[in-house]
Formats: C-alpha cells, structure tokens, sequence
C-alpha cells in the first residue's frame, strides 16, 4: 500500500465529464489499495475570469478581497470531484484550505504555505476515504483566505505530499511530461523521461508553466518524487529527481520563454551610489519582484538608464510606485514596453562547458532578432526579445543545440 498524491490541473477539470474522467484515474488508485489525497484547479478559464472581475472593479485591488475571488474557482471542483466519487462507491469529501487548515503567510495573492496540519486528513485517508482538497488556497494569519500565485495548485499538491509524508506526488495534466521546450511552439520537442530539480527549478522559474517554480523549489528541499502525466492518456510521464539518478547529462535540456513579463526604463537618473537601492528598495516593499536589471554606462558621470523586466501583472502598481518616487529619483523619463518576451536555454551540462551562450547569440542574430537583455546564471541563459520573435527564436535555439525530434 502506498499513499499517492495527485494533482489535476485546469483542462484536466475543464467540465463535468472530465471531472468524471478524473473520479475514475482516483478510483484505479483506490482499488489498488492506496491511500490518496487528491488536489485540483479550478475549471480551465475560471480562475482568468475570476481575475478580470476583479481587475474590471478596481485596477490598484485589495489584495485581499482578490483572494476571495478568484480561490472560488477551486471549491466548485473539489466538491463536483467529492460528490463524483461518492457516485461511484467511494467514500470521499472535499476539504478548502481554511478548513485544514493549510496556513500560508500573509502575502495575499501569492501566499506561501507555512504549515498543513494534517491531523484529520491522516485519520480519514488510514480509514480509506479519499480527501479532495482545493487547491491554490489556504488560510493566512489575519484568518483569510489567501491564493498561492497562479499555478499554485502545483505547490498545493507538492506541499501536501511532504506533509503528509506520500509516496508519490503525481501531476496529471494536459501535455504526458516536461518536454524539451512548450510542445505547442514546435511539433518537434521531445519527451525527457528524467529532469533534475535544479532544470526543472530554471525551466519552471524562466516560464515552462508546466510546474509552477515553487513546487519545484519545495519538491527539491522535502524530496519528493514528482512526476507529471498526462490526465489523457496512459503513457510514462516525466520523473523530478536528484542530479545522480541523471545517467546522461544534457549540455542544454531545454528552451523555456515567457510573455508574462514588461520592460521597464528610467531614463536619466543620476548616477551616484543608491540610486539602485532607491529604485528597488520601494518595489520590493510593494511585493513586486524584479527579474532582469541593466544598467547603462554613464554617458556624462551625472546621469545612467536603468532597465529592468517585472511581471506585466504588476507593471500598473510598479509604475504608480515609481512615479510617486519621482523627486527622490529624478529620472527624466519613465518608459515600459509590454511586448516583450523573455527566452532561455537551461541544461546541467553548461556549468562545465564554455561556448553555450555563444551558439545562443548567433543562433539569434542569424535570425535577424534583436537581444534587449540578457541575465545569466551557472544553468541557464536568458534573453529579452521582441514578443513577435518568440516563436521563432524558441525553435531555432531548439534545432541549434541539437534537441529536434523527428
Ligand atoms: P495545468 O492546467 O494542468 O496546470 P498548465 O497549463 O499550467 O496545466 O501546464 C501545462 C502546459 O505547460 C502545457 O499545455 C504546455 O503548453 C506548457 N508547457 C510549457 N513548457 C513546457 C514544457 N517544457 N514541457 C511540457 N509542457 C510545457
Ligand atoms: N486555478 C489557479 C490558476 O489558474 C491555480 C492552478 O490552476 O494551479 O492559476
Ligand atoms: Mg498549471
């Protein structure tokens, strides 16, 4: 007997039938004789709906009342799931976050668990009911509901599993596995059978939405064996696992973009020790994380351009905090550019190869595309671009380090 964890994403849920389709994939865990705790998503769409009620009532929202919102997506799957299985035999009931509870900080809108007390769901899981927790919430210290940032059911799932001390952590979603790079750019990405924690951590935080960062980040520090599958078919998925259970070492094992980021540039701000701080310092105290930064050479030593990328999410209330920073900061213009995208090439490999960030420049301007940024780390290599050369940038990285299907 095993104790499993699975996890069902949005299109996994997407209607009633599949929802039925779903009690079923729980029941082949139970007739095995297994004991499951099963999280899920909101129904595919529901939650960006959610969002844009909220956006359409108040642009600068209370973070708190979003919460409100847009964690409903999840009650309605949890319990439809619940009442699926008691249809077909089986003892089960749906559990929201506040009712675990499953503690988060205070971060409304993209909370972190804290802490699941898991007393009750261990005495009816050993009792071989079926737990059906919503997923993406939990219960914050003023006693609110807060959401996991979006994505966040994987971290639900992933946390469950290393408190409840599971066997398996299983993602069943809409792709069989963690490909090269996103199937939908390029028909000829391929199937990795094993990723380390580490490529996974770099391809989720670059933009592979395929595992939200922080459940790679938690799966990593607690060891838990994730592997993501496919709710649609029965095929092998893709195993999470540590650097030495990795027999071949990829120089790069894949190419991740993303759209969900904006360009920022203060124009002429002076150029004297903590401006820098000056700029970041306010951003981060409103919650919203810098990803990229440059800063231009000094033209004249009195004043430097600083650029940098943030979630579009935040672009609205980053531009509020900086404007309302002005005098402080004296920049002489304040310029975003939301069209961006950001793409990046992560493998292992490159911690002992030189030459890998080389290929990627080239690769590039063979293509006539333009790099606006680029930030690097041990594993991965990343670039800003113009939104329009997403795709083409992702495929042609993809056939020049060699990872082309057939
Ligand atoms: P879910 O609703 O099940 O959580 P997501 O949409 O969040 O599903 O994640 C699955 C999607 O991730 C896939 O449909 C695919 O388009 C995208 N994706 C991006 N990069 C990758 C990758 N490297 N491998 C697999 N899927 C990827
Ligand atoms: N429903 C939430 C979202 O769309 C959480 C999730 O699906 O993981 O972001
Ligand atoms: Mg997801």
């Amino acid at each position: 007997m095993a104790r499993i964890v699975q996890k069902f994403g949005g299109t996994s849920v997407a209607n009633t039938d599949r929802i039925k389709a779903v009690a079923l994939r729980v029941k082949a865990e139970v007739d095995a004789g297994n004991e499951v705790a099963v999280t899920l998503s909101a129904m595919a769409g529901e939650t960006n709906k959610l969002v844009e009620y909220v956006t359409t009532m108040s642009s600068l929202y209370d973070a708190r009342e979003y919460d409100t919102v847009v964690s409903s997506g999840e009650q309605v799957t949890a319990g439809l799931l619940a009442l699926a299985l008691q249809d077909l035999g089986i003892s089960a009931r749906s559990w929201m976050g506040w009712q675990i509870p499953l503690r988060t900080d205070d971060v409304h809108g993209k909370a972190r668990i804290e802490k699941i007390e898991t007393g009750e769901l261990e005495v009816r899981l050993s009792r071989g009911e079926v737990c059906v927790i919503a997923g993406f919430q939990g219960l914050g210290p003023d006693n609110r509901i807060t959401t996991l940032g979006r994505g966040g059911t994987d971290t639900s799932a992933v946390a469950l599993a290393a408190a409840l001390k599971a066997d398996r952590c299983d993602i069943y979603t809409d792709v069989d596995g963690v490909y090269t790079t996103d199937p939908r750019i390029t028909p000829k990405a391929q199937k990795i059978e094993k990723i380390t924690y580490e490529e996974m951590l770099e391809m989720a935080s670059v933009g592979a939405k395929v595992l939200q960062t922080r459940s790679v980040e938690l799966a990593m520090k607690e060891k838990v064996r994730v592997q993501v599958l496919s709710s649609y078919s029965d095929e092998p998925g893709t195993l999470v696992v540590d650097e030495d259970e990795v027999v071949e070492k990829e120089l790069v094992s894949g190419i991740a973009y993303s759209r969900d980021e904006a360009k920022v540039t203060l124009v002429g701000v002076p150029d004297q020790p903590g401006i820098a701080a000056g700029i970041f310092g306010p951003l981060a105290d409103s919650g919203i994380n810098v990803d990229m930064i440059v800063q231009n050479i000094s033209q004249d030593n009195k004043s430097t351009d600083m650029t940098f990328t943030l979630p579009k999410a935040d672009l609205e209330r980053a531009v509020a905090t900086l404007e309302s920073k002005h005098s402080h900061l004296e920049y002489k213009d304040l310029r975003f550019d939301e069209n961006v995208a950001k793409v990046s090439v992560i493998g292992v490999g490159m911690r002992s190869h030189a030459g890998v960030a080389q290929r990627m420049f080239t690769t590039l301007a063979e293509k006539g595309i333009n790099i606006q940024v680029i930030s690097t780390s041990e594993i991965k290599v990343s670039v800003l671009i113009a939104e329009e050369y997403t795709e083409l940038a992702v495929r042609a990285l993809h056939t020049a380090y060699g990872l082309d299907g057939d």
